[in-house]
């Protein structure tokens, strides 16, 4: 190599010797009788010296024309510094240069390339190739490659076999639209990437192999919120003969492996619980549990029974009724009224309570209003809604949240799915106030036993709230006829910190309850065949039981590297918009391609 350490390796044992680094100029300190240049790779910085009466001083003319990101080999003695930089690694010696050579130069780069960089984020973006010098970006993949092989190695010890699955395929019904891709030898037919190998892996169980995983790219057209990309990865698996059971424990102990391996944490063990106590207690199929804060109901009058068409509660009701008949319509025609109890923020000032009404009402939350109960420290009450309730019965309330003296009451109330879910939003806003959403701290867990089935009032049927191939619990299959919306999955999800990172179940793997469900969504037996038809036929040719599950890697490693963001741990991510703005795509094709291809773009 042209080197002979990098420039994160010296240390004061080097002193005395002759080395040669090489790098890109971070910075340049021209202080006229002397000259430090600050030379970054991938593994540090070192710093250079240049010093008149020292140094020869054409190299020191040479060292003035080097500019930001130039590339260079330097070859010098390592010295001990007078000045030491207790920041750097390197920082106890520098390289007095006796040699320089330029490899190449460089434009003034359009953003700083440290640590703070002064690029926003579609300039960082279009130069990507840049900003990935900068150390913060450059660490987070390397997370991402120790996550990749870590859970390499975790599930290579337990037998899983990596297996390639094609890209250009038939649609996997995910959820998501499918990307297309078409056929210039078949003009007019078109494959559909990947929305995951969902199919693939299970065939992969029926021929014997027991044990897949992938980590693997999907790609799910969606419309695009903020995080999401159009094409992701997924550490995606597969196992046969298993229970439930077998695959939680399974996949508990990757994700304890990770923690081990990569953060050195001993993540205590993953907390279960179902879909229906998930959002009654915390309003989210992905509560953060992190703290408690559970939610308390104060009025339930939610029906029993599904209402016509529409799955709206896969737990029953149960009565109570806290509020109502004290002439507050509000509550009075609330089917649930609902609260969380925030531990010592009675003394809540009008402003802040005002704001907690005002977050509640803007438009993505949707709440229209906002109940306080603050109970003081010297045991009196005082609330918004003292006009309807008195001391008592506020008390009562006080008894119901289990608050003490010092708490804030916040409530809220009216259709029973869309007041958990503005509650939701609430809780977690106080859980961040209260601290309580420490990012070095983690709190797993399972969410269990989701509904088959997900009701759809745009399209007015049943979708698979998985995906189509997930399996009924057994003694819910009666129901399939009956009350559809009522039917529990053998579907699981990982949460963590409040954010989904994996998910799946077992399977259907016999024809006639997988022509069922396909039936139960809306398919002809017909469609379920033109799509489906290989899976079928498959599973009459000896399928085993299996199951499997999917984590988003992506989202696992921005959770690891402390980030809210996805795309921080990409390599060359797309935009909000679905864009690469560096390769500046999507774009058009010539109109040979289309051609070619058979295709008219219509105006
Ligand atoms: N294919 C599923 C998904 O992408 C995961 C699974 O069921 O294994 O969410």
């Amino acid at each position: 190599m042209l080197r002979t350490h990098t420039c994160g390796e010296l240390r004061i044992s080097h002193v005395n010797q002759t080395v040669t680094l090489t790098g890109w100029v971070q910075r340049l300190r021209d202080k006229g009788s002397i000259l430090w240049i600050d030379l970054r790779d991938r593994y540090g910085i070192t710093q250079l010296v240049f010093e008149e009466g020292k140094t020869d001083s054409a190299l020191i003319l040479l060292a003035k024309t080097l500019g930001r990101e130039f590339v260079i080999e330097a070859e010098g003695l390592v010295a001990e510094r007078l000045s030491k930089n207790d920041k750097l690694p390197t920082g106890d010696v520098e390289l007095r240069v006796t040699k320089l050579n330029i490899l190449n130069s460089a434009k003034v780069p359009p953003f700083t390339i440290e640590d703070e960089s002064d690029g926003g984020d579609e300039l960082r973006m279009k130069y990507r190739y840049l900003d990935l010098r900068r150390t913060p970006v450059r660490e987070n993949l390397l997370l991402r490659h120790k996550m990749a092989r870590q859970t390499r190695a975790y599930l290579d010890s337990l037998n899983f076999v990596e297996v390639e699955t094609p890209v250009l395929i038939k649609s996997t019904p995910e959820g998501a639209r499918d990307f297309v891709v078409p056929s210039r030898i078949h003009p007019g037919e078109f494959y559909a990437l990947p929305q995951s190998p969902q199919t693939f892996k299970q065939l992969l169980m029926v021929s014997g192999f027991d044990r897949y995983y992938q980590i693997v790219r999907c790609f799910r057209d969606e419309d695009l919120r903020a995080d999401r990309q159009p094409e992701f990865t997924q550490i995606d698996c597969e196992m046969a003969f298993v229970t439930q059971e077998d695959i939680l424990n399974t996949f508990e102990g990757l994700v304890r492996h990770l923690f081990k391996a990569v953060k050195g944490i001993e993540l205590s063990s993953v907390s279960r619980m179902t879909y229906a106590d998930a959002m009654k207690f915390y309003g989210s199929d992905k509560p953060d549990t992190r703290f408690e804060m559970k939610f308390v109901e104060l009025k339930n009058n939610t029906p029993s029974s599904p209402l016509e068409g529409r799955v709206r509660e896969v737990f029953s009701s149960r009565v109570l009724d806290l509020t109502s008949g004290k002439n507050f319509n509000v509550f009075d025609s609330a089917e649930l009224v609902v609260g969380i109890c925030a531990k010592g923020c009675a003394e809540y000032t009008r402003k802040q309570l005002d704001e907690l009404t005002d977050f509640v009402k803007r438009p993505q939350v949707g709440a229209k209003g906002l109940v306080y109960v603050q109970y003081r420290s010297d045991g009196t009450f005082k609330s918004s809604v003292d006009k309807f309730y008195t001391a008592d019965e506020l008390k009562k309330w006080a008894e119901a949240f289990q608050a003490q003296p010092g708490d804030l009451m916040l409530i809220m109330a009216g259709d029973a799915t869309a007041t958990r879910k503005q509650l939701n939003e609430l809780r977690l806003l106080m859980g961040e106030k209260l601290g309580l959403r420490d990012k070095n701290k983690f709190a797993a867990l399972w969410v269990l036993d989701f509904p088959l089935l997900e009701w759809n009032e745009e399209t007015k049927r049943y979708h698979a709230m998985h995906h189509p191939f997930t399996s009924p619990k057994q003694e819910d299959i009666p129901l399939l006829e009956t009350e559809p919306g009522k039917v529990r999955a053998n579907a699981y999800d990982m949460v963590l910190n409040g954010s989904e990172i994996g998910g799946g179940s077992i399977r259907i793997h016999d024809r006639a309850t997988q022509q069922l469900m396909f039936r139960k969504l809306g398919f002809t037996d017909e469609e379920a065949k033109k799509q489906f038809g290989f899976l079928m036929e498959a599973f009459e040719y000896g399928a085993p039981p299996h199951g499997g599950i999917a984590f988003g890697f992506d989202r696992l490693c921005a959770l690891f590297g402390g980030s809210d963001s996805i795309r921080d741990f990409i390599a060359f991510p797309k935009n909000n918009a679905g864009r690469d703005t560096m390769i500046d795509t999507p774009s058009t094709i010539s109109e040979e391609q289309l051609k070619e291809l058979g295709l008219i773009i219509k105006p």
